[in-house]
């Protein structure tokens, strides 16, 4: 294989190391530690282990971490209300309502409740608002975390055409918004484009964010394309009682002609905790009014 294997967990890890050393700076400053407070509503199996990774995640980084487990039949009213505490109480630096929520509970309510200055996931409007103007804010985890590893990868970005295949509010539209900011010619497919391969066909960079195995096919990719692979899904299993192989969106065996690709597992998914560690550290040093830290 030619191309590059972009190793998103060894980069994770150094920028988990980097956060910590300034979560240490921040809690002799500040005289109390980072604090980022994780709702989950229900018992999705799914859901547990990513709250359980993210809550270790921040106590190995040095930080606070509030869990706040809730069963299935909480009611809007009372998830506002956890979500109205945690806005008011000062130890929490940063929010994550865990999504999906389960069925009967609204999610754009829940995550407009939350103060846009604890918006580590970036979804309230505000944040939204402040990327598509290109102004300091909070950004979702997984697209920043992609544009970190396209930047460790390519450097300046200004004047790539870029695609992004998938337009959900958590990854694909923030992400054509970061690569438009960066100067990127960005195309947003979705599943009524046209076309898709020949689109996929004219990317210096592309960034699949389906939810569709192996969907992106290696001859849809051209040489010297960097390939930046969001999506994690589970095969069936090949033999009896064992777990299904995590594949990403882009058929990885066919993709050894292009320039860089992330792989699936231990590409896009360590970045996205990372990132969300460094959203709750940028958070923290807004609210105790302490100026941003450089490269981070
Ligand atoms: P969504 O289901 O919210 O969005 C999927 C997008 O893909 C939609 O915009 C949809 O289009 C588009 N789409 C569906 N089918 C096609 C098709 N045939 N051709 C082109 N576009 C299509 O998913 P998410 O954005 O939340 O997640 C995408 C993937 O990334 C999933 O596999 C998820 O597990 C993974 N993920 C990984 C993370 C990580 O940390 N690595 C974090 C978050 C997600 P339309 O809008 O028209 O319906």
């Amino acid at each position: 294989m030619s191309a590059e294997i972009i190793d998103g967990k060894a980069f994770a890890a150094q920028l988990r190391e980097r956060i910590a050393a300034h979560v240490a700076d921040f809690v002799a400053e500040a005289g109390r530690k980072p604090g980022l407070a994780v709702i989950l509503v229900g018992d999705d199996p799914a859901s547990q282990v990513y709250v359980g990774s993210k809550g270790k995640a921040t106590i190995a980084a040095g930080m606070e971490s509030f869990q706040h487990v809730l069963p299935s039949s909480t009611s809007q009213a009372d998830l506002i209300a956890l979500v109205e505490q945690l806005n008011n109480d000062d130890a929490v630096d940063g929010i994550l309502v865990q999504l999906p929520l389960p069925d009967g509970l609204d999610e754009a309510a829940t995550v407009a409740a939350i103060d846009p200055a604890k918006d580590v996931d970036g979804l309230t409007d505000a944040n939204v608002a402040r990327l598509a103007n290109n102004e300091d804010g909070l950004v979702p985890c997984t697209p920043l975390g992609c544009m970190m590893l396209l930047h460790d990868r390519i450097g300046d970005l200004t004047g790539l055409d870029a695609v992004v295949v998938g337009r959900s509010q958590l990854v694909g539209r923030p992400m054509a918004q970061l690569l438009v900011n960066a100067n990127c010619t960005v195309t947003v497919a979705h599943s009524r484009t046209r076309n898709l391969p020949d689109i996929v066909r004219n990317a210096d960079i592309v960034v699949a964010a389906v939810g569709r195995a192996e969907m992106v096919k290696g001859d849809w990719l051209k040489r010297d394309t960097v390939v930046i692979d969001v999506g994690i899904n589970r095969m069936p299993p090949t033999e009896e009682g064992k777990k299904g192989k995590l594949v990403g969106d882009v058929a990885f065996a066919e993709a050894e002609h292009v320039k860089a690709i992330t792989p699936v597992p231990g590409g896009v998914g360590p970045m996205t905790i990372a990132v969300l560690l460094r959203n709750t550290l940028v958070a923290a040093r807004a609210r105790a009014g302490l100026a941003r830290v450089d490269g981070l």
